[in-house]
Order: C-alpha cells, then sequence, then structure tokens
C-alpha cells in the first residue's frame, strides 16, 4: 500500500548546490510531460479508489517551480475528480512571487523549503547556478509566505559546514516567524555528494543535541515551538522503525514515469521498480538493504 509519491516534475533548476543528489541523473532529464503526469494521476486514482486512503504527493525536481504549470494542472485535475490527496512541493523557494503564493495557499498545499544554514553556509553550499548568494532569495521567499500567512518547514542537509553552524539556524529560524519545523537529512553519498566527507555519529549527535537545546531556549523565551521530524518520527514509531521507502510504502517518479522506491536510489538499475504506465507496476518490499540506510538511521539512533 502506497501512501507517499514524490513527483519530479522536472530535472532543471537555478541552483548548482554541492552535493545536489539529482546529479547523474533526474538532474539530466527535462520537464515531466502531461502524458507522463496523467499517468500518475491514473495510478494514483485506482490506489485511492482501491484502498480508500489518502496519498500524500510531493512535487520536487529539479526545482519543481520551474515546471509550476504541471504541477497547476495535476491539481486541478485531481481536485476535479476529487481524489483523496494530500499535495506537498519541496522547493528552494527562490523562485516564488506573489502570484505563486496565493495559488499555494488557495490550493492549501505543504510547503518544504530547502535550506542549510545561515546565509555563510547556504551560500557556500547552495549557490546559484552563475556562483552567486541565494540564501537572500529564499528567505524573501520565505517572507512572501509569511505575508500569506503560511508556515513552512525548513529541510536542512547536514554536512560538516551546516552543522558547525547549527545553533544560528535555529535563531534563524526563529527570527524568520513562519518555520513551523525542521527536517534534518544526514548527507548520503550519492551525486554531486560522492567526493564530501561522510560524517561521524559522533559528531552528528553532538551539534543536533545543541540545535534541539537551542531550539528549547528559544521556545522558553517565545513559547512558539520548533518541530524536529527526527524527534516526531521516532516518537511515533519507535526507534526500530524501518524506511518507509523499503516497506513498499513510498515511491519515487522521475520525469519519464520510472518508478524508484526513494529519490536517493533514482537512476540505480536494481532499484529500478518500474514505469508508472504499467499496469503490473507494484509498489514492493525490498529484501536487499539501501546503502544508504547507516545516514538515514542516523538521526532515529540519536534522538530519544
Ligand atoms: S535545489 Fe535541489 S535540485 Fe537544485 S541543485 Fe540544489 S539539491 Fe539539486
Ligand atoms: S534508507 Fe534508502 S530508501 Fe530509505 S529513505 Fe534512506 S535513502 Fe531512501
Amino acid at each position: 500500500m502506497v501512501d507517499f509519491v514524490v513527483v519530479a516534475v522536472t530535472g532543471r533548476c537555478n541552483l548548482a548546490c554541492r552535493y545536489c543528489y539529482g546529479l547523474g541523473n533526474v538532474r539530466n532529464q527535462g520537464d515531466m510531460s502531461w502524458e507522463t503526469a496523467a499517468k500518475i494521476l491514473n495510478y494514483l486514482k485506482k490506489q485511492t479508489n482501491n484502498e480508500c486512503h489518502p496519498v500524500v504527493v510531493q512535487f520536487t525536481g529539479g526545482e519543481p517551480l520551474l515546471n509550476f504549470a504541471l504541477i497547476e494542472k495535476m491539481i486541478k485535475a485531481s481536485r476535479e475528480e476529487n481524489l483523496p490527496i494530500i499535495f506537498q512541493i519541496q522547493t528552494n523557494a527562490t523562485l516564488l512571487t506573489p502570484q505563486i503564493v496565493t495559488q499555494l495557499k488557495e490550493w492549501k498545499i505543504g510547503i518544504g523549503v530547502s535550506l542549510d544554514g545561515i546565509p555563510s553556509v547556504n551560500d557556500a553550499m547552495r549557490p546559484s547556478r552563475d556562483g552567486s548568494p541565494s540564501t537572500l532569495q529564499v528567505v524573501r521567499g520565505i517572507e512572501l509566505l509569511k505575508e500569506e500567512g503560511l508556515y513552512v518547514n525548513i529541510t536542512t542537509v547536514l554536512t560538516r559546514e551546516s552543522l558547525a553552524q547549527l545553533d544560528k539556524l535555529i535563531d534563524m529560524a526563529y527570527y524568520l516567524g513562519n518555520v513551523k519545523g525542521i527536517s534534518f537529512n544526514v548527507m548520503r553519498p550519492i551525486g554531486g555528494a560522492g567526493n564530501i566527507p561522510v560524517l561521524s555519529e559522533q559528531e552528528v549527535a553532538r551539534k543536533v543535541k545543541s540545535a534541539v537545546r537551542r531550539a528549547q531556549m528559544h521556545k522558553d523565551l517565545t513559547g512558539h515551538r520548533l518541530n524536529f521530524k527526527f524527534v516526531e518520527r521516532v516518537k511515533k514509531y519507535g526507534k526500530k522503525i524501518e524506511c518507509a521507502c523499503f516497506r513498499g510504502r513510498a515511491i519515487f517518479v522521475d520525469t519519464g514515469g520510472r518508478v524508484y522506491p526513494c529519490p536517493s536510489l533514482a537512476g540505480q538499475e536494481k532499484f529500478l521498480m518500474g514505469n508508472i504506465e504499467e499496469e503490473s507496476f507494484h509498489a514492493k518490499q525490498y529484501s536487499s538493504v539501501c546503502p544508504y540506510l547507516h545516514q538515514c538511521r542516523m538521526l532515529d539512533r540519536i534522538a530519544g
């Protein structure tokens, strides 16, 4: 039973993050076509009919706002058919405009923004394609969302650089005022991250625990709680949870309709599950182990 579907609506992006996981796979692709998107909707229609349960669809890329027209078409088509789909978007926020923000608000879509830290950290790790800093545009995007009363979740890739200033990211989240949660993503050696040093559990634990204490200090001062996704996850499911992708509950669809258990495994032939248009396509549980499980489970081990 699939309940989380990540859809890459484009391989294009206006940033050039040093660790971009999409390099070598989805980033070599163009935009998803409406034909492929319609097949995804068709698949979702069968899923939600058969199982009578809502499915979360998260738009990603590349930078998904570069193919906003397709997102709009997919949401409108699914709403016309009353499909029980909860939409989310994971964006770098640099391309948000007042018009797009108004539209996101109208659709009641969940918004995740990628941000690795204060400007000196984020600009070093997530520059624009021409090498110029991107953080001020990200902040402007988050402020546009705040002006419309919208809250965001921040997603931060943990690298040696972002860990060094993690406490300041917490301060920044409180300063922004409309950040309700943070997801940490321990860097995995994929795509552009292949040459970046892998982090030890000790260094991650020390900095992440300090960041949680920092957020508690702000909570005591302001009354506003910042949710840490890994803490919530462990509270809900315990420390022994398996990865949702490998339990067959999540899939990733690339711009050509190829299906993998997770964006991190895109392009790896042995994890290709089929194409979204294949009638025979079924999400399946894997008996083999994801090569990145160590990084993905690290925060669960630290929590508690
Ligand atoms: S914003 Fe995402 S897709 Fe774009 S370069 Fe950064 S990691 Fe890659
Ligand atoms: S363990 Fe592997 S499949 Fe699961 S979320 Fe992590 S990278 Fe993806």
